[in-house]
């Protein structure tokens, strides 16, 4: 008997180092899933066979072929137009500028294609099917090496005028801050992502602080990351709290920034960083509450992001799934 695809969805995340396939059902269920590495450095065609090579995998293993599923949802991290299909650049794909990466998509794959910048798509996904289920206004950001964004307005993802809105994580909150990779100075993901904890813990090192962090990676300051640092804060190492408490001041200042603007019923929190928990989260919190508006601070909710790795094939192919509805 032929399986039933008729809510079968293809999602691809394309990161700079890796390749994730998925069939996700209109449940937001991942029936089966592949992953690669990306050719990056071999050009942009050797990667559109990678990602239809590992997308026949996925499909092969979900018992269908890709000329039966719904369509496929691309999400590709850097900004580009959803609705015309066209990548402007991406930061981890060198040379990718302005690549109608929808019709080629389409055309190699042979069914209908849909773009999103990938913080969108995981941010479609925590709303439909992870820590945002039900909420009509919504703010996902991923806190990890940068601030990634979504912006769910009465249940769609905002995408601006030209696709690219929603880019919460360039915001300034430090006007003489540090030099963002955007080019602007004191962007909220460098003061508040774990790149920036990493830097500030390597100046403080540097500049002869007392700490147990380089303990933690043979005494080589270079090495030093946001997950070393939290590893000598749960040994207790007063440095590495007290720049986790200035990460957590800024991350807060930035909510703050965000519920004055927005109004959500939710902001969800995803990424390396939040896997802090508390110790980030709880004085983070603390800080937006003493900005914010007490009104919008008491009416929403924040939560930790449920979808993990997948939350990016899941966001992407429900996308897609949305845009084909449409076309109803
Ligand atoms: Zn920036």
């Amino acid at each position: 008997m032929k399986k039933d695809t008729r809510d079968l969805v293809l999602g691809i995340d394309l990161g700079g180092t890796k390749v994730l396939t998925g069939v996700i059902n209109s449940r937001g269920k991942v029936v089966s899933c592949d992953r690669d590495i990306t050719p990056v450095a071999k050009g942009q065609d050797a990667v559109v066979r990678t990602i239809c090579e590992s997308a026949d995998r996925s499909v092969n293993g979900a018992g269908a072929s890709v000329t039966d599923l719904v369509a496929a949802g691309i999400g590709i991290p850097g900004p580009s137009n959803p609705r015309t299909g066209i990548l402007f650049t991406s930061p981890h794909l060198p040379g990718w500028c302005d690549v109608p990466i929808r019709s080629i998509m389409e055309e190699a794959l042979g069914i209908k294609a849909f773009l999103i910048n990938d913080a969108n798509a995981a941010a479609v996904g925590e709303l439909h099917f992870g820590a945002a289920r039900g909420a009509r206004n919504m703010i996902y950001i991923t806190v990890s090496t940068g601030i990634g964004s979504g912006v769910i307005i009465d249940g769609e993802i905002y995408t601006g005028s030209n696709g690219t809105a929603g880019e919460l994580g360039h915001m300034t909150i430090d006007d003489n801050g540090p030099r963002c990779n955007c080019g602007n100075n004191g962007c909220w993901e460098s003061v508040a992502s774990g790149t920036a904890l990493a830097r500030e813990a390597r100046k403080r090192i540097n500049e002869g602080a007392r700490t147990s962090i380089l303990d933690y990676v043979g005494g080589e300051v270079e090495q030093v990351t946001a997950k070393v640092i939290h590893q000598a804060a749960q040994d207790d190492d007063s440095l590495a709290k007290e720049l986790i408490q200035h990460s957590a001041y800024y991350l807060g200042v930035g909510l703050a920034n965000l519920l004055n603007i927005f109004n959500p019923e939710v902001i969800v929190i995803g990424g390396g960083l939040s896997n802090m928990g508390d110790r980030l989260l709880q004085p983070a919190y603390k800080e937006a509450e003493r900005r914010a508006f007490k009104r919008n601070y008491q009416d929403v909710r924040f939560a930790q992001a449920e979808l993990g790795h997948n939350s990016g094939i899941i966001g992407a192919a429900i996308f897609a799934l949305e845009q084909m509805n449409k076309k109803d």
